[in-house]
């Protein structure tokens, strides 16, 4: 049950909406060149709009490390919505300060707004309470529709909403309800798909999924750890020598609910054109490193998907960029595909990979949020979510 006030609850008529949304896209050559999280953006922004509120619009793009960087501009992003959007939009080159005061202050209703990226100030990371103040003060009440950035506590998302009404926007209350409820009360049989190139980062995930789950597939670099911990020679693998103790500790508890590779494929230097072998599990050879899960590894992990009624998936299986090493995480989104499960794919390199397969459609829902997803999995509250005003009646 969503237990947040949304934008549906509260009146917006005549409004000055102040929305952090996620415009936190890949720019290529001051272009967007993929404008998904704009899209899963929309609905909010429009629901906004033909409430005849005026709209301003807030978000992060990148790592600017609190210092203005022009290619770290969301005026492309603007660009962008502005040829999406039929409402008049307009842009200010800094989210604080005299022109987005008063570029806000007379925006008329159903007229959207874009400040500068948010991070382009150090205080934003720090959700400084004095940049969270200067923020609310352009609006009327506050829309946290950012849920690619709810896993942080930050001045756009969390600092704002101790100074104006806070509610949830369409795309924050869809992923909290499809990531919540899956975690809440997944039907069984539950596969959870952990794959990506670390295990340090993943573990408290398998922890908290482990009482949930009937079977947890682990792939990617991350299995590496595990091999290691059996005593296998990895040889150039990514492997986390520091975590080999824990990878124990999980092996050991975990037993045949955990599930690792049958075979990996190898590549004899971290190249997409290296030399590329199939072998079973075991020792690697000298101068190889995995850089895949193989063929048998993706047919056992199918017939496990094949009759699973829930699927939770976060972090590929190889090296995916490298198309030579993609086709463990192509495969097994195929088979994630065709199973008639619930599927909820986590964001980032998963939600890619997953629309690289051709089989983006199939799938019951692509988060947008990578580390968001990956931290509801972990069961920790995200403080995004925490920020907005609980509804009274439910
Ligand atoms: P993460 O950021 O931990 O979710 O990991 C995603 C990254 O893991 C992707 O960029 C993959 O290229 C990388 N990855 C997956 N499998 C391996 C592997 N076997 N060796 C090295 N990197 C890997």
């Amino acid at each position: 049950m969503f237990k947040k006030k949304t934008i549906q609850n509260i009146d917006l008529q005549g409004k000055r909406v102040l929305a952090r949304v996620d415009f936190n896209v890949p720019i290529e050559d001051g272009v967007v060149s993929d404008d998904t999280r704009i899209q899963a953006a929309l609905p909010t922004i429009e629901y906004i709009l033909s409430q005849k509120a005026s709209l301003i619009l807030i978000s992060h793009l990148g790592r600017p490390k609190g210092e203005r960087n022009p290619q770290l501009s969301l005026r492309p992003v603007a660009d962008h919505l502005a040829g999406i959007l039929e409402a008049p939009l307009h842009f200010a080159e800094d989210c604080l300060g005299p022109q987005a005061e008063e570029a806000a202050s007379r925006l008329p209703s159903g007229e959207v707004l874009v400040l500068e990226n948010t991070r382009f100030h150090a205080g934003e990371k720090k959700n400084d309470p004095q940049m969270a103040r200067q923020l609310a003060s352009l609006a009327d009440l506050f829309v946290n529709d950012a849920f690619g950035t709810a896993h942080r506590a930050h001045a756009s998302n969390v600092g704002v909403a101790d100074y104006l009404p806070a509610v949830a926007g369409f795309l924050m209350e869809r992923e909290i309800r499809y990531l919540g409820e899956m975690i809440a009360e997944p039907e069984s049989p539950f596969v959870a798909i952990l794959g990506g190139s670390k295990v340090s980062g993943k573990i408290q995930a398998i922890h908290n999924l482990l009482p949930k789950a009937d079977h947890i597939l682990i792939g990617g670099g991350m299995a590496n750890t595990f091999f290691a911990a059996q005593g296998y020679r990895m040889a150039d693998s990514l492997v986390e020598e520091d975590s080999i103790p824990v990878a124990k500790e999980l092996l050991e508890k975990a037993g045949s609910q955990l599930h690792l590779p049958l075979d990996y494929v190898i590549a004899d230097a971290f190249d997409p054109d290296a030399g590329r072998k199939v072998i079973p599990v075991g020792d690697v050879p000298a101068g190889w490193r995995v850089l895949d899960i193989g063929p048998k590894t993706v047919a056992a992990y199918g017939t496990t998907l094949a009759s699973a009624k829930t699927v939770t998936w976060n972090g590929p299986m190889g090296v995916f960029e490298f198309p030579a090493f993609a086709k463990g995480t192509f495969n097994l989104a195929k088979a994630v595909a065709k199973s008639e499960a619930v599927s909820i794919i986590g964001g980032g390199d998963s939600a890619a990979a997953a629309k690289q397969s051709g089989m983006a459609e199939q799938f019951t829902h692509i988060s947008t949020g990578g580390g968001a997803s990956l931290q509801m999995l972990e069961g920790a509250t995200l403080p995004g979510l925490d920020a907005i005003d609980n509804d009274e009646l439910t």
